[in-house]
């Protein structure tokens, strides 16, 4: 095998550090992912299961002696109900690729996320992906109807339901879901689609704080039954944001907080319309200080370039702590405010970014670049004891992996640690798969 390949599946995207697997197993079918797990545990090898590798936990990342299982060879889209809306997917299909595919067909896939070119739909499955349309669409837990998983030791469980409403016991599907590989892999899927949306737009707005950002989001949901996201970015963030990408100030004036607002529907004219009505209330309310409302597709695209500079600064700030934690509304502001006043008097020469999904409470910080780990694991130590005194979860989005094992207990109950592990231990008795992740 050219030993390029073994350095392209040395990680995922994390600041975890890089192994090269003892061999890539790269299966072509879902059959043969299944075959390939019942021959590698019967010798007891350990594996590790690789998506898009555009993971932030470090879930797919190797440990030393383990095979690494790509599924990026199940590309194919088995069947595609284009009067119900589902599609049937093989589980490495690049989650951009599939949003084209329905979007050629007069449906849309509405999870989206920057790493949508690079990730794929299993691994979407396997972390329970959230994105930037949560707040209309929920997370990927929500698109889901069926699914198959190669278990451990190969076992083949089928569970491609194609219907919403099925009682028929045990949804055993939800068990893999955000379970990061733990329990098996993830070979397909069946999909719900939306029809696809006609029009979509969007607005930048300068706000004057955190505050007026929740209500003006409380207003927008009454007002724009068809808002589909809303992204808090805090001023720092803005600021290098616009120095990454040589990106222009958007207004005159900085402000403390900017909300990137898009909605979907079925006229762009009467949409935008409806847009504008609704910001110029919250002008006249106080609630926003500033507002560009985009006149084009292009410039739709030049408003979100800020939010999607995230790629850019997470690679330019390595190594750095990438937190994804979910907070209640009520307690973000605050806890922001502690957190980078902590911080920032900690580490005063470091940069601390913040940005999110209000919507779904899913607060970003971004902070690096640290070259010593003793100070890394300080910063890990300073937000997750903050999010958990603040009622939070110390992942909203990305996943525990192997970078936030040691707090999991921060978020989770003896209890359910202990359910965890049994059920663990109960698929793969021999920890062979993605060990030592998620769970120590
Ligand atoms: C620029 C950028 C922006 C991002 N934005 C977001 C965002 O907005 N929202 C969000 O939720 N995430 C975001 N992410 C994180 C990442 O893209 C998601 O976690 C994504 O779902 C991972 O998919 P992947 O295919 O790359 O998985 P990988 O990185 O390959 O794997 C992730 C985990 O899932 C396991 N896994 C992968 N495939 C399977 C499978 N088929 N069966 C079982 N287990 C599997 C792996 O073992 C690993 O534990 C972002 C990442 C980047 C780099």
């Amino acid at each position: 095998m050219d030993p390029s390949v073994f350095d392209a599946h040395a990680g995922d995207w994390s600041d975890a550090p890089r192994v090269r697997p003892g061999m890539v197993v790269m299966p072509r079918t879902p059959a043969d992912v299944a075959r390939a797990l019942g021959i590698l545990a019967s010798f007891g090898q350990s594996v590790v299961v690789q998506g898009g590798l555009t993971g932030l936990a470090g879930g797919a990342t190797p440990q030393p002696g383990e095979v690494a299982l790509s599924l990026s060879r199940l590309t194919a889209i088995e069947a595609f109900d284009r009067l119900g809306g589902t599609i049937s997917v093989q589980a490495g299909l690049a989650l951009e690729q599939l949003q084209n595919a329905v979007e050629a067909e007069g449906w849309f896939f509405p999870l989206d996320l920057g790493a949508r070119g690079t990730c794929q739909i299993g691994g979407n499955a396997a972390t329970n992906a959230g994105g930037n349309r949560v707040v209309r669409f929920g997370t990927m837990r929500e698109l889901i109807l069926g699914m198959e998983v190669a278990l451990p030791d190969g076992t083949v469980l089928s569970m491609m339901n194609k219907v919403t409403k099925n009682t028929t016991g045990i949804d055993l599907k939800q068990m893999f879901i955000g379970s990061e590989g733990v329990l098996g892999v993830i070979t397909r899927l069946v999909l719900k689609l939306e029809p696809k949306p006609a029009a979509a737009n969007t607005a930048l707005c300068a706000l004057g704080s955190f505050d007026d950002a929740t209500h003006l989001l409380k207003a927008l949901r009454v007002q724009l039954p068809g808002l589909s996201s809303f992204e808090l970015m805090w001023d720092g963030f803005m600021r290098a944001a616009m120095d990454i990408a040589a990106l222009k100030a958007p207004f005159g004036d900085a402000y403390p907080v900017y909300v990137l607002v898009e909605t979907l529907g079925d006229s762009a004219e009467d949409d935008r319309l409806a847009l504008e009505r609704a910001l110029e209330r919250a002008l006249d309310a106080g609630l926003v200080q500033d507002v560009i409302v985009a006149q084009s597709i292009d410039h739709s695209r030049q408003l979100w370039a800020y939010r999607e500079t995230v790629g850019e600064l997470l690679s330019k700030l390595k190594p750095h702590a990438a937190f994804d934690v979910g907070v209640p509304m009520d307690a973000m502001d605050a806890l922001v405010n502690r957190v980078h006043d902590t911080l920032g008097a900690r580490f005063p020469a470091q940069t601390h970014l913040f940005f999110g999904h209000l919507g779904d409470g899913n607060l970003h910080l971004l902070s690096g670049p640290y070259a010593d780990a003793d100070a890394l694991l300080h910063v890990e130590e300073v937000v997750y004891q903050a999010v958990s005194e603040a009622g939070g979860c110390i992942s909203a989005e990305h996943g525990i992996g192997v970078i936030k094992q040691s707090f999991l207990p921060l978020s989770r109950s003896d209890a359910e640690l202990t359910l965890m592990k049994q059920l663990k231990s109960l698929l793969d008795p021999q920890g062979i798969l993605n060990a030592n992740r998620v769970l120590i």
